[in-house]
């Protein structure tokens, strides 16, 4: 009998103990899914994955429903989608407002009205916004060019944008994104192509542009890692072709480090120019072992997991300062 109520103990025991151990592994487990979920939120955010961003938006929604930050970041990915009207009934549904989603809201009006009173089409793949009152043949023009250049990129890297990109076409001369850019800087990409409508009257000037910062929206849809800069900008110069073939500047080469920072930040137009041709000809010498795009779009996808250096060694069998000393 004694020996019974042992047993029956030793097993109570141990089911209590399992069930215990199940609840706190269970609790572990949705704590390290909702981590993860925050971090692979961020990095889509980070990386204009609308798609992505809104899925995981909603989840965490779905924890807290009442979080207004993540309200805040919804209604930006339905703007970013260019999912105006979804954007403002968002807005208006919600309990609180404040200056991020009343500017919001006023934004997505005032594209509804442009694009109506241009008589524009929603483009294919590229979402329009316009600072200044840009002409519409201009934007036309514009679009029906990136267009094309948009199915050569697919073709050449045989990629698809899962996202729309984002453009903004702005009419006057001067830059109007955020921060201060050096004069040298036509068209930028910082996460929205920002075009400048006025130079559709050139026809040398704007393909190869268009292509260029085309190619750097390709390369972040491609990627969610931050390729370094002479791979970024060397592959989009030999895309967009305008400066191949042009002497090597005669001054001192710069060192890895000035390659792999921000050109941006670059206020002396000599010493840009520099950085550009050595990217240029570093990424032709890569191309020189294997002139495969697709090839070089798996390169670059990983980077991300194997780190710059081992993707360089793996996929070319080379060195960053290797080819650097290459083409010195
Ligand atoms: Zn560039």
């Amino acid at each position: 009998m004694k020996n019974i109520v042992t047993i029956v103990i030793g097993v109570v025991v141990l089911l209590v103990g399992i069930r215990w151990y199940m609840q706190q592994s269970a609790a572990k487990e949705a704590f390290e899914k909702h981590e993860a979920l925050i971090i692979e939120t961020n990095e889509c955010l980070e990386m204009a994955e609308w798609n992505c961003a809104e899925k995981n938006v909603r989840a965490l929604l779905k924890e807290t429903p009442d979080d207004q930050n993540l309200q805040l970041h919804l209604a930006g990915i339905l703007f970013e989608q260019e999912r105006y009207e979804d954007c403002i009934a968002y807005i208006q549904s919600r309990k609180f407002s404040n200056a991020d989603m009343d500017y919001l809201k006023q934004k997505s009006e005032s594209l509804i009205r442009e694009i109506e009173t241009l008589g524009l089409e929603r483009s294919m793949h590229f979402r329009v916004e316009f600072e200044g009152r840009p002409a519409r043949k201009d934007i036309m023009e514009a679009l029906a060019v990136l267009e094309v250049a948009y199915d050569s990129l697919c073709h050449l890297f045989d990629f698809h944008p899962e996202n729309k990109m984002s453009l903004v076409l702005y009419e006057s001369s001067q830059y109007q994104g955020i921060g201060p850019r050096p004069e040298w800087v036509g068209a930028v990409f910082d996460g929205k192509l920002r075009i400048p409508v006025n130079v559709m009257a050139y026809r040398e000037i704007y393909r190869p542009m268009f292509f260029h910062e085309l190619t750097h929206a390709f390369i972040r849809a491609m990627t969610r890692h931050h390729v370094p800069l002479w791979v970024n900008e060397g592959i989009a110069q030999v895309i967009d072709a305008s400066r191949t073939g042009m002497a090597r500047p005669d001054t001192e080469a710069p060192n890895i480090e000035a390659l792999t920072t921000p050109f941006i930040n670059e206020n002396n137009t000599g010493a840009a120019v520099k950085l550009y041709w050595y990217s240029q000809a570093m990424v032709e010498r890569l191309l020189a072992r294997n002139a495969d795009l697709v090839h070089f779009r798996k390169f670059i996808q990983d980077m991300r997991t194997l780190g710059n250096d081992e993707a360089l060694k793996k996929y070319y069998g080379v060195t960053a300062q290797q080819l650097l000393d290459e083409v010195k």
